[in-house]
């Protein structure tokens, strides 16, 4: 698990995050191969919830005309498959990023957290810490095998430049 830099605490008050604006937005989480198998082997997870493109597939949302992750409780506003939750999702608001064919680390500013704390030492630290973490061997080595999760996310603030995973030997 990835140490969080938002905490729990502001994320349930938050609406942010696991809603869309479209069905097949590109916002929603996509998966790591063994995370897709790890979905599909737990009971009670329909295999329609991730798409042919190993993404979340969102639903529309009972008390709105938006749309929302499937595993989002809507009465409490917490993750249903925490203790599973995708990568992707424990990464954000930082987002692995491809431009030009430099991979970078992102951050999205849309986040009212990172937004009011993308200046301070907190932050700064976080981002070593996490550009650290994924330009280890292990994790180089997992993008490496799920090119998928490395995306061009647009409106996004880059914050680090990551080691490409072709690098990885
Ligand atoms: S947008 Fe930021 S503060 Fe809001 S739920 Fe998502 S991570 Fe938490
Ligand atoms: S899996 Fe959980 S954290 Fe990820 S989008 Fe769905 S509800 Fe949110």
């Amino acid at each position: 698990m990835i140490k969080q830099f938002v905490p729990q605490e502001f994320c349930i008050k938050c609406q942010g995050c696991c809603r869309f604006k479209e069905e097949n937005s590109v916002w929603s989480p996509c998966l790591l191969d063994e995370e897709v198998q790890e979905f599909l082997d737990k009971p009670g997870i329909p295999a329609a919830s991730i798409t042919i493109d190993r993404r979340i597939q969102p639903i529309a949302n009972p008390a709105g005309a938006d749309f929302i992750c499937p595993f989002l409780g809507t009465s409490d506003n917490k993750c249903k498959v925490y203790n599973i939750r995708p990568f992707e999702c424990q990464l954000y608001p930082f987002l692995i990023n491809l431009r030009k064919s430099k991979v970078l680390l992102t951050v999205d500013l849309n986040c009212p957290y990172v937004y009011q704390a993308i200046n301070s030492q907190e932050a700064k630290d976080y981002i070593v810490y996490l550009t650290n973490y994924l330009n280890s061997s292990p994790l180089r080595l997992m993008l490496k095998d799920n090119p998928q999760i490395i995306q061009a996310y647009e409106e996004v603030r880059e914050v680090a430049e990551l080691s490409l995973p072709d690098e990885t030997k």
